[in-house]
């Protein structure tokens, strides 16, 4: 499939496009992706996708940071004498 190699001044009003606008909904870094590269090619596409989405204000603003849960804490078993074990 041949896609249009996009010029540079031009890559950001798509970028806004695919990502601000309000049918787009600020999608995350790999659904804007899929929503760009279906259409349009440019030379470093996924890293350009990835630093706007990381800069907009709006993402910053609204979404949490995904991380994963926390464990459980696990209890350390007491020593059986004073200085039994050291480190
Ligand atoms: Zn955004």
């Amino acid at each position: 499939m041949w896609l249009p190699l996009i010029p540079k001044h031009l890559r950001k009003g798509i970028l806004r496009n695919f990502h601000d606008s309000t049918a787009a909904g600020h999608l995350g870094v790999a659904g804007t992706y899929d929503r760009v590269s279906k259409r349009f090619y440019w030379p470093c596409l996924f890293l350009s996708i990835r630093w706007y989405v990381m800069h907009c204000r709006e993402c910053q603003r609204r979404k949490s940071v995904s991380l994963q849960p926390t464990g459980h804490l696990v209890p350390i078993p007491p020593s059986l004498a004073p200085i039994h074990r050291i480190g």
